[in-house]
């Protein structure tokens, strides 16, 4: 089990405003609208922390460049990927590398 499993796992154990709190805390150290990817669009519907919450509601749709491996929370909850606003959240991308049998890292 990788640290991003044994996050999950733990914060499955949390009680919900623990995990409220956590997720509130990963939010607000989120660098996604600083990123030349996020858009004005992304903005003005308050779309961050795409790592968790999956790809954008149709506010971004171009591939820049992604600021997700300079960005505390990647590292703090052990992500393995990126370009989550696009591709989808840490979880999705897992799951899909685990169908495919690809790793787009
Ligand atoms: S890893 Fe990316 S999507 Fe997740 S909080 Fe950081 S910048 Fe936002
Ligand atoms: S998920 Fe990555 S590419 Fe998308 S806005 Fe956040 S930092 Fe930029």
């Amino acid at each position: 089990m990788d640290k991003f499993e044994m996050l999950m796992q733990k914060m499955r154990e949390m009680p919900p405003e623990e995990q409220m709190k956590m997720t509130e805390s990963n939010r607000a150290a989120c660098t996604c609208p600083g990123c030349p990817t996020y858009t004005s669009c992304a903005k003005n519907a308050d779309e961050r922390l795409f790592c968790n919450t999956g790809k954008s509601f149709m506010c971004i749709s171009e591939e820049k460049t992604c600021l997700c491996p300079t960005c505390p929370v990647h590292e703090k909850m052990g992500l393995k990927y990126q370009f989550y606003c696009i591709r989808g959240s840490e979880k999705a991308q897992r799951y899909e590398s685990t169908l495919w049998g690809t790793k787009i890292i």
